[in-house]
């Protein structure tokens, strides 16, 4: 459709990481085309089958158009038991359970949020959340996805977020792949690393993982390592680097400083264990000796790694002359394989350790990159604070100064924020202890637990486990999903561009959707769901002598109205405004003062992204920024690879912002946000998966995604050509194991766990190729529920679970 019938909008995809540029058409107020955005740096007028379809996400037949209320707890589990409400019904009932919770025992209630949730919605729940509540139970699906790749970040270079950028990917000349699959999670991406070989025949691709996927399809070498062998792997890199002097000598000197940490820290699956200590983590870590660090990396020779990986000494060592090659520039991009670990957060460290060992970062086409999975886990889920242990900006509830900071931006007295200092209940604890009965209220936006965590059968479970019955949980949605059917009150939610939001991707750069049409029926944007469960909720309560509510709320909300003061537009502006001074003390003054009066060491410092953010219209007009942007003669600019220094070089807009460390240091980096500007390299050891083979469950199941779904397929399948595409979810499995089993393609088979059990058709002819004792399946399919079976143990740094590794036997049915 085209002409002068028809209006245009700029927006984000609404699905993957990858984040790319799209322009909707809308023809008499519905949108009927999608196509990519030329004018949005991240994908360049690329978009994958998904993108393609992002039209008919709104258009499915079941959306949900009016609130829903569930009288009687015992239907939940079930299709029925919904009836349909009147907002105020709905809202005044949301609200006075919310009240009711909070009055009693804050400790009963929970929002789980989203990193699909745009940024300014996220960053008003937090507020509501962290300032109006002073509740610290909150945190995003993002905990399931990032975390481990957070906490990797803020421990080394004490900022969130990746050095490099997209354009890495035109020039490099290695790519290292480790357990991410980005022919089917990255699409966008891996075709622009599959551009970059093909103009390049001297480029290499060398893919790690364990089984091996379509993004093996373009490598020149496919390592198929044990699961949890990555960690040795990358220390018989660091080793080989070290032994043999092939480090880079004067980078190590000018910028790393080492440390070595706690091991055997466990799995974090029992109960007792969680002492719900996000952020603090179970480990110490202290300062050695380069000389140490060498020591202890000197068990893990080719033959050793060899023997405990399975991968071949040979290919080892022609992996680690790659990044011994100080002539060559190194691309290492990582996700889920590394993030779902049961030590995630050691697996980033190690990447990292090889990266700055060879001073390959921060430069164009050298450096390490962390892909980030949902849409806004960079933008919303970890810069605006929805974390249990995060306010925005990258600050912690648990540090003083920046509990001040973030009172003197909200307009709340000195010491208010005190209340939080100790971090909530990250996303596993959350759902453990509904499990267990100890959660009274529960809302969850964005996302579809119920099908998405692991161990469902912990939390599903009828038995003694009531839990969830005995929980009121509400859940915004825009179709009918599991969780749904286990909520007590539904809020049928705007989709995507049915209200303006921005969404932050894995390259830091942050882009508005607009909005280019209205809701269906009464769904309504989760920003007006909120503020509306706010006032009501906060009617009556104070701070400091104030209002609460309009403390908090009153520059964007008319409460006698009942309604926004501004439009859509003019709303997100606002908020903005409010959430860019964390980042620009200078347009507040009383954060200003704090700001200028921090010093010390980083525990105690605030030492913010300069200028992280511009002005709203900004985004607008370029199409989205990289952020740190900084304003220079009235031109806001973005970063490209913010470590390096703030020249501008040939053929690139801008590359750094590193002019506030100092000059002249090797590879032309400084690492301005770290303690004496030194990143760390931190020994982490080869530490066993959480549960290994044995008779009784003899093989690893992996569980991923695919590239038709999105996630756990409520929108993709409700698009009929994905959903054709890919109609159902399969085991793939080796055909030797199919022949010791007997079983064969097409057959139903039933995997068990020694969490729980699902049925699933096997197929060897899948879109994975796993080594024998190895299975996969996707989670995009309701009616086969893999997360049944999947464990929970998690990271306990990141509390991040592992979903790659559980253990499992197979039966056919
Ligand atoms: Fe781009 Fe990801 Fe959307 Fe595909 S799903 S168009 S790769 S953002």
């Amino acid at each position: 459709v085209s002409g002068g019938d028809t209006q245009k909008y700029s927006a984000v995809c609404r699905f993957c990481g990858c984040g790319c540029g799209v322009i909707c058409e809308v023809k008499d107020g519905r949108l009927v085309s999608v196509t990519g955005d030329p004018d949005n740096q991240s994908n360049k007028g690329l978009n994958c089958v998904k993108g393609y379809y992002l039209a008919k996400v709104l258009y499915g037949e079941d959306r949900l158009t009016t609130p829903l209320i569930r009288d009687d707890s015992s239907t939940k589990g079930t299709e029925g038991g919904l009836r349909e409400a009147s907002w105020d019904e709905a809202l005044d009932l949301v609200a006075s359970k919310l009240k009711e919770t909070w009055k009693a025992d804050k400790s009963r209630l929970a929002f789980w949020g989203s990193g699909q949730q745009p940024i300014t919605e996220g960053y008003i729940t937090a507020k509501l959340w962290k300032a109006g509540l002073l509740s610290n139970n909150i945190d995003p699906n993002a905990r399931l996805c990032m975390a481990s790749a957070v906490v990797g970040f803020m421990n080394v270079f004490q900022t969130d977020e990746p050095a490099g950028c997209y354009t890495d990917l035109d020039y490099a000349d290695v790519f290292v792949t480790w357990g991410a699959n980005m022919a089917e999670a990255h699409p966008v991406l891996y075709s622009r690393l599959t551009a970059r070989k093909l103009n390049d025949p001297n480029v290499k691709h060398y893919d790690l993982g364990t089984l091996r996927t379509r993004t093996s399809a373009s490598a020149d070498k496919t390592l198929v390592f044990h699961p949890g062998t990555d960690l040795a792997i990358a220390n018989c890199i660091a080793n080989y680097l070290v032994e043999n002097e092939l480090y880079d000598a004067d980078f190590v000197e000018d910028h790393l400083q080492f440390k070595a940490g706690t091991e055997n820290i466990g799995n974090a699956y029992d109960d007792g264990y969680d002492a719900s200590d996000v952020g603090q983590s179970v480990d110490k870590v202290w300062n050695i000796e380069f000389a140490e660090y060498a020591e202890m990396l000197k068990p893990y020779t080719f033959e050793y790694t060899s023997e405990l990986s399975g991968v071949a000494v040979e290919d080892l060592k022609e992996l680690a002359d790659v990044f011994a090659d100080p002539d060559k520039k190194v691309m290492s991009l990582w996700t889920m394989g590394v993030n779902q670990h049961n030590r995630g957060t050691w697996m980033n460290h190690n990447i990292y350790n090889i990266h700055l060992l060879s001073g390959k970062i921060a430069q164009p086409g050298s450096g390490p990159f962390s892909l980030t999975g949902q849409p806004t886990a960079c933008g919303t889920a970890r810069e605006v604070g929805t974390f249990s242990h995060r306010l925005p900006a990258d600050l912690l509830v648990a540090n003083p100064q920046h509990r001040r900071y973030s009172e003197a931006i909200w307009n709340l007295p000195e010491g208010y924020l005190d209340e939080i200092q100790k971090p909530g209940f990250h996303t596993v604890k959350i759902f453990r202890e509904m499990s267990k009965g100890n959660m009274d209220f529960l809302w969850s936006a964005h996302n579809n637990w119920a099908q998405s965590m692991p161990n469902l059968t912990r939390f599903l479970g009828r038995g003694d486990q009531k839990g969830v019955f005995d929980t009121f949980v509400v859940v915004n949605e825009v179709y009918p999903t599991l969780s749904t059917q286990y909520a007590d009150v539904v809020l049928p939610a705007a989709l995507w561009v049915e209200r303006e939001g921005q969404f932050g991707n894995a390259e830091r750069r942050t882009a508005v959707f607009e909005k280019a049409v209205d809701p269906p029926g009464d769904a309504k944007w989760d920003l007006w769901i909120i503020l509306q469960v706010a006032s009501r909720v906060l009617e009556g309560e104070q701070i400091d002598g104030q209002d609460a509510f309009d403390t908090l709320f009153g520059f964007i909300w008319d409460k006698s109205a009942g309604d926004f003061k501004g439009d859509s537009r003019q709303t997100n502006i606002d908020i903005w405004e409010e959430y860019r001074t964390f980042s620009n003390p200078d347009l507040n003054e009383k954060a200003k003062a704090i700001n200028d009066n921090a010093s010390g060491e980083f525990e105690g410092k605030l030492k913010m992204e300069a200028k992280q953010l511009a002005p709203y219209e900004e985004y607008l007009a370029n199409h989205g920024l990289t952020w740190p942007v900084r304003e220079v003669d009235g031109t806001w600019l973005p970063t490209m690879w913010r470590f390096a220094n703030g020249s501008q070089e040939e053929g690139f807009d801008e590359v750094g912002i590193a002019q506030y460390g100092e000059e002249g240091l090797a590879g032309g980096v400084s690492f301005y946000k770290t303690a004496k500007g030194k990143p760390s390299v931190v020994f982490r050891p080869y530490e066993p998966p959480a549960e290994e083979p044995d008779d009784e469950y003899p093989f690893w199941f992996c569980t991923g995604r695919l590239l038709e779904h999105w996630h756990t397929g409520t929108m993709t399948r409700r698009i009929p050509e994905l959903d054709r595409a890919l109609p159902e979810a399969q085991l793939n499995v080796h055909p030797d194991d199919c022949t010791k089993l007997g079983v064969t393609d097409g057959d139903l088979v039933r995997v068990k766990s020694r969490h729980g059990e699902f049925e699933i058709h096997v197929s060897t002819a899948g879109r994975t190729e796993p080594a024998p004792g190895v299975v996969f399946a996707p989670f995009f399919a309701q009616e086969t529920l893999v997360n049944l079976a999947v464990h929970d143990y998690y990271c306990p740094l990141s509390k991040e679970p592992d979903y790659k590794k559980t253990c499992v036997s197979i039966e056919k049915v």
